[in-house]
């Protein structure tokens, strides 16, 4: 079974602090961080990859992005375990 991996960078300096992006995440993949209470993510591997925080950031502080398929059937062999 292949997994697709997803990426979610977020910008500080564009960032509001506004909670938009945590409330949608359907997955609670994101969260804030004091005392700024700036967006950040908590739990990655959650992520769906559904954009909807990209689409909805007021401030067009989210970028989600494909990284790659995992293949789950396969075991990953040993040399490449460190760079996923
Ligand atoms: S929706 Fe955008 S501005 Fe609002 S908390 Fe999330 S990243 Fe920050
Ligand atoms: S792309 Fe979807 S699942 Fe991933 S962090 Fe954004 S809202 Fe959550």
């Amino acid at each position: 079974m292949a997994k697709k991996s997803y990426n979610v960078a977020i910008s500080d300096a564009r960032c509001r602090s506004c909670g938009v992006c945590w409330d949608v995440c359907p997955t609670k993949v994101l969260g804030w961080k004091p005392p700024l209470n700036k967006a950040i993510v908590k739990e990655l591997s959650a992520c769906t990859g559904c954009k909807l925080c990209e689409w909805l950031c007021p401030d067009f502080a989210i970028v989600v992005r494909t990284e790659g398929v995992v293949n789950m059937a396969r075991p990953i062999p040993e040399p490449a375990r460190g760079r996923i």
